[in-house]
């Protein structure tokens, strides 16, 4: 046996323990403190910049905190009656509440499930019979859009709504699209790429106004801009919670009351028969304590000061020649957008080049979804937007965290056009010889 852990099994320790000395990894709770923690985050490996925020988010210290006595301490099944149960049952009775906050709903209306990927699933699956009909938009998450093509195998048929350039989704082009037999309309409040918010306002009063249940994927949206179901008027509403500085593997659904839903998992009785399985308690715990923070950013400046971040990267990358932003309207300026969030192409390079080149400048920022990483297809939703293949290849996003910092841009602006350059003098793309 192994007596001492590898160098990797030693970095996850200290980033998990905080700064403890002793080798026992369930004694060093009282070491498991907010500023050891965030000392820890500033190891050497987390000094890189990350900028790739859309594709996940590391957990807030406070986050972690929250959920650590729930993995120790009050590990209880919550569905159990005895005190390990009840005291798992009050954390997430308090999480549901916190979500119901959130969201603007009552705690009934929460549902806590595994992330977006599951919420789409059950939005779509949970509704949608053979004959009916979907309405939903050519640059949702893979998520929507496989369901959908799922779907279609069960004579379930969709109409995927274009956006305009700029990546609006029209809400009169939703209205156009409603037939008789129209069930559901899914709609996502922020794309994952560009930013862009949606006018699910006004979707959601033509979904009133016809008689539709309307679902919003709102992963990206979370945590960036104010939710408020009841405004929106929407009947379901998804959200992850890794993507808000919370852990992995946990979301929550707002299910208004009176959705005929059906389970996609079935078995216990959990989540009001909403959702089968043995709740995570900490990972809904964390969700919650993500949810809360979330809430607290976007009330004291926290977000209105990303956004001024964002805008400074924003223009001053746009000072470099050939490149242009997406997600502007026809005056060239900026359609509303999530704070964190731009999306830029540079023409006469290869944006995954350009990606691995900053990566190894220690900045981390993404060629298109994270979800289809690995994949050379251009994205298909700048494609939607009408780029032609090359433009979409040559696009990249950059995500801030909500830590994100006026050094952090500076190293990418330092490092950026200095890359973009090295790459046109050496682009098959830029020589024309890309095939
Ligand atoms: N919806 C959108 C808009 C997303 O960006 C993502 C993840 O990238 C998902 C859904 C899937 O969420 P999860 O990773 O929690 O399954």
């Amino acid at each position: 046996m192994c007596k001492h852990p590898s160098p990797l099994q030693q970095s996850t320790v200290r980033l998990a323990w905080a700064s403890s000395s002793s080798p026992d990894p369930i004694k060093p709770r009282a070491n498991l403190n907010i500023r050891a923690l965030s000392m820890s985050f500033a190891s050497p490996a987390s000094a890189r910049i990350y900028m790739d925020a859309n594709a996940t988010t590391p957990l807030l210290p406070e986050v972690v905190l929250a959920m650590h006595p729930y993995w120790i301490e009050h590990f209880g099944n919550a569905s159990s009656i005895h005190l390990h149960g009840q005291q798992a049952r009050t954390a997430v009775d308090r999480a549901r509440e916190t979500l119901a906050e959130f969201f603007n709903c009552h705690d009934a209306e929460v549902v806590f499930n595994s992330g977006g990927t599951e919420g789409d699933n059950t939005a779509l699956n949970g509704l949608l019979h053979p004959g009916d009909h979907l309405i939903t938009t050519s640059i949702e998450h893979s998520a929507i859009l496989e369901a959908a093509a799922r779907l279609a195998q069960r004579g379930v048929e969709t109409t995927f709504v274009a956006p305009q350039p700029s990546g609006l989704i029209d809400p009169t082009d939703i209205l156009r699209a409603i037939r008789p037999q129209t069930r559901l309309i899914s709609v996502m409040l922020a794309n994952n790429e560009t930013g862009v918010l949606q006018p699910v306002e006004e979707i959601g009063k033509i979904a009133a106004d016809t008689g539709t249940f309307f679902h919003i994927d709102a992963v990206q949206g979370a945590g960036k801009v104010k939710i408020d179901v009841r405004k929106i008027g929407c009947h379901l509403l998804s959200i992850s919670a890794h993507k808000m500085h919370g852990p992995k593997g946990v979301g929550a659904m707002f299910v208004r009351r009176g959705t005929p839903i059906e389970s996609l998992l079935v078995g216990g009785s959990h989540e009001r028969r909403r959702r089968a399985g043995t709740e995570n308690v900490a990972g809904i715990v964390g969700l919650a304590k993500a949810a809360e923070l979330a809430m607290h950013s976007l009330a004291d400046g926290t977000i209105d000061k990303l956004a001024k971040l964002r805008d400074r990267l924003e223009t001053e990358i746009l000072g470099i020649p050939g490149t242009g932003l997406n997600g502007a309207g026809a005056d060239g300026m900026p359609v509303a957008r999530v704070a964190n969030t731009t999306n830029i192409w540079f023409d006469h390079l290869e944006g995954e080049a350009l990606v691995i080149a900053l990566d190894l400048k220690g900045v981390a920022i993404s060629g298109g979804s994270a979800c289809h990483s690995g994949a050379t297809e251009p994205s298909h939703v700048l494609m939607a937007m009408g780029l032609d293949k090359t433009r979409a290849r040559a696009s990249l996003r950059f995500s801030l965290l909500k830590t994100a910092t006026e050094a952090d841009v500076d190293h990418v602006l330092r490092v950026l056009p200095t890359a973009v350059e090295h790459l046109r003098a050496i682009s098959p793309v830029a020589a024309g010889t890309l095939g």
